[in-house]
């Protein structure tokens, strides 16, 4: 790619700060020869690894412009305005259909796969599920090094949504992760060695990280999740060189009288009511997006939902309860607040709005605006001018229930009557995993559209009997029961169509839709589109797929033998354009909705895969698929404990084991499960521990063992079910 008259010079000033020590010597640490003096230069920065050379070299300078080397992919969404936009072309709509496996990289797991990965002087940085780094060569997939954290595998009961992670961030050969368990680690980016790490949250208590860093001048950002199962959120910034912590923001108010943080907390209190910090501290964990400009010199990141989502619980009489559900925007330096927007004022239903936010500078009306872009969960697509977070335009990118509108006077959604399902319960669209979710959208400055991966279908909210809250599980302060799937398989058959997601191109200048491409279920990846005129995605079923991004038309796919929710990233070496995807089925909706995913029952099988012209690599076949065999013991217990189960299943099991303990097979269907037949067995593994190591974490003091048998008695009474079912018997007609 020819190096433009106006990025020519940025480029020079680039190299000449990163790049002093670059020679051509063979590679020892790669094996594979450099280039030498006689070849063509290479158009781009992305140098070969050396003796001399930095590795991971990124600092503020380079970041500013990537754009300059669009060879690397530096940070989460490739630059700080998180557009996921390659302006490479060398793949493109003509030559797409050359494209081919150059090679592939097994992870040793079989959770869920979510990580961008980061791609920068030729080598590149991602991540597997239990918070596993791996250094590998961009250009040959050869292994460098890998850390594994040891996360205490135990602690996957605290994620609402498997052992995933998103990916690090990179600055001046050190390489960041945030660790499933809640420490932010450093690492050596040569040599995978730990430089320092610490603990971002209490480790008592149920934080979790799954999101990736990002930084900014010297300083690394970091969030994290639990708000199902109550914590009070914070997003915080540490020195890259030494770990220390440099401010924390909170985003919602801690109890008053001890006092506010900030002026922003007080401002917050205001819209609060009753004891929200004594049910796990409200909620609002900033587990996700972020989006930096430089030039107004502001972080933007988004917060999550309320615990419990139910607002009628968590603020009885009301009130927005700031800053849940909201984009927040603070100075990188200090984290002192500057503004806000609330995508959904006191939240009832796990919209959160921590989902994938773009800057971009559109023109609207005429004129050129600094806008930020956000799909959150509850369903509509905000343009906002991100100097001062003013509202330009909302409007829904799904069919929705639960709003009729944005109110473009006041800035805040138009609530459809019962909505927040306080006097009887209701389905509701979006459903709590949103229209979308953390998949990361893009936008492409050529065509002017964003490409954002689409849930479509509705969940069933209601009131709890009785809310008791239990530190430690899930508390949503909704009727677990009222959120399950109904009994008739008839019934539940009918739903499955229902449960749609596409591809959707979205024009933020007119929101409206300009095309459309309808997926086989909702759980599809990340997006990422370039000036060759693609979107590329991957997909639940088992394929990743290149859309012309103007029209979307399929120009190209390769089967990935697994279900791909991670988005692809675009790199080039020597002159040759790369595209690599992360595969490996996993994550919420795979987890919770296995009655709509089982019968696909794609296997996990984690990967690296990456494409490049020409090549024709093939992967090696997967002649498995997960399965249920149904060998319950006798029914035994009685209908009214068989519905305690239910109930209590339906609370702190579905998270991970599946509604209506069908599971999505990336952990054990329980119908399956030996233990049925053994109720001491059943107890120490429920409620001791026993099988702590490969994730079942002890619930001993959650349930008393009389629950803990209810559980089993349902789970029992949903194998028969299964087990009939299988052998074509009618169910619940
Ligand atoms: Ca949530």
């Amino acid at each position: 790619m020819p190096l433009s008259q106006t990025t020519a010079p940025v480029l020079a000033l680039i190299l000449s700060l990163v790049l002093p020590a670059c020679s051509n010597e063979p590679d020892p640490a790669i094996g594979e020869p450099a280039a030498t003096a006689a070849q063509p230069a290479p158009a781009t920065v992305s140098m070969p690894l050396d003796d001399t050379a930095a590795v991971a070299a990124v600092d503020t300078l380079r970041l500013l412009a990537a754009d300059a080397e669009p060879g690397s992919w530096m940070s989460y969404g490739r630059t700080y305005s998180e557009q996921r936009y390659s302006p490479l072309n060398k793949v493109d709509a003509k030559t797409v259909s050359d494209l081919g496996l150059a090679w592939s990289f097994d992870f040793n797991t079989t959770r869920g796969i979510e990580a961008t990965s980061i791609v920068v002087d030729g080598v590149m940085y991602t991540t597997s599920s239990w918070s596993i780094v791996h250094a590998l060569d961009a250009r040959t997939g050869k292994h460098l090094w890998t850390y594994d954290p040891q996360v205490n595998k135990a602690k996957v009961k605290h994620g609402c949504c498997d052992a995933v992670n998103r990916g690090v961030a990179a600055w001046e050969g050190q390489v960041f992760v945030g660790v499933f368990d809640g420490r932010l680690v450093a690492l050596d980016a040569a040599t995978g060695k730990v430089n320092w790490e610490v603990a971002t949250v209490d480790p008592a208590l149920p934080y979790t990280i799954t999101g990736a860093p990002r930084v900014i001048d010297g300083k690394v950002l970091i969030g994290n999740g639990g708000a199902e199962f109550g914590v009070r959120g914070f997003i915080s910034a540490y020195a890259a060189d030494s770990g220390k912590m440099v401010w924390r923001f909170y985003t919602v108010p801690g109890d008053p009288k001890l006092g506010f943080e900030n002026k922003a907390m007080e401002m917050a209190a205001q819209t609060w009511n009753g004891k929200w910090y004594d049910l796990g501290g409200g909620g609002g964990t900033v587990w996700d997006a972020m989006a930096y400009d430089p030039e107004l010199d502001l972080l933007y990141f988004g917060v999550g939902n309320g615990t419990p989502w139910n607002r009628e619980i968590r603020s009885p009489g009301g009130g927005d309860n700031l800053f849940l559900s909201s984009i927040v925007a603070v100075r990188p330096a200090t984290g002192e607040y500057v503004w806000h927007y609330q995508t959904t004022p006191g939240e009832s239903w796990d919209y959160t709005a921590t989902q994938h936010i773009i800057l971009a500078d559109i023109e609207l009306d005429g004129k050129t605006r600094k806008v930020l872009m956000q799909a959150p969960k509850n369903g509509f697509f905000y343009v906002l001018d991100r100097t001062d977070g003013t509202l330009l335009s909302a409007n829904n990118y799904i069919d929705i229930t639960w709003a009729t509108h944005v109110d473009m006077e006041t800035g805040r959604p138009v609530e459809a009557e019962g909505a927040r399902y306080i006097d009887s319960p209701l389905a509701v669209t979006p459903s709590y995993l949103g229209g979308h979710n953390w998949h990361p959208m893009s936008f492409s400055p050529q065509t002017g559209l964003v490409y954002i991966p689409v849930l479509d279908f509705a969940a069933n909210y209601g009131q709890p009997e009785e809310f008791v809250y239990r530190p430690g599980v899930a508390n949503t302060g909704t009727s677990g029961i009222i959120g399950s799937l109904p009994d008739a398989q008839a019934e539940r058959d009918a739903i499955r169509p229902l449960m749609k997601g596409r591809l959707l191109a979205w024009d933020p200048r007119t929101q409206s839709e300009a095309w459309r491409v309808e997926h086989n279920g909702p759980w599809n990846g990340g997006t990422l589109v370039t000036a060759g005129n693609l979107v590329f995605q991957g997909t639940a079923d088992g394929k990743f797929v290149a859309f012309s991004a103007d029209k979307g038309e399929t120009l190209w796919e390769f089967p990935t033998q697994t279900g791909v929710v991670a988005p692809a990233v675009t790199y080039e070496i020597d002159g040759e354009q790369y595209v690599s995807v992360n595969v490996g089925w996993g994550g919420a909706y795979a987890l919770v909705f296995g009655e709509y995913v089982q019968s696909d029952s794609m296997p996990n099988v984690s990967r690296v895969l990456t494409f490049k012209l020409g090549a024709d690599g093939k992967l090696p076949e997967v002649n498995w698929r997960p399965t249920v065999v149904f060998n319950p013991p006798p029914r035994v217990a009685q209908e009214a404990v068989e519905h305690e189960g239910f109930g209590l299943y339906q609370d702190i099991c579905m998270g991970c084991h599946g509604l209506n303990a069908v599971s999505g097979l990336i952990i054990p269907d329980l119908r399956g499960s030996a233990w049925l037949h053994d109720a001491d067995g059943w107890n120490s593994v429920v409620r001791e521990g026993l099988l702590s190591k490969n994730g079942m974490a002890s619930f001993g003091g959650h349930i008393t063992r009389e629950e803990s048998e209810a559980i089993r008695a349902y789970v029992i009474q949903q194998a028969w079910r299964g087990k009939e079912l299988q052998e074509g018997v009618a169910i619940g007609d």
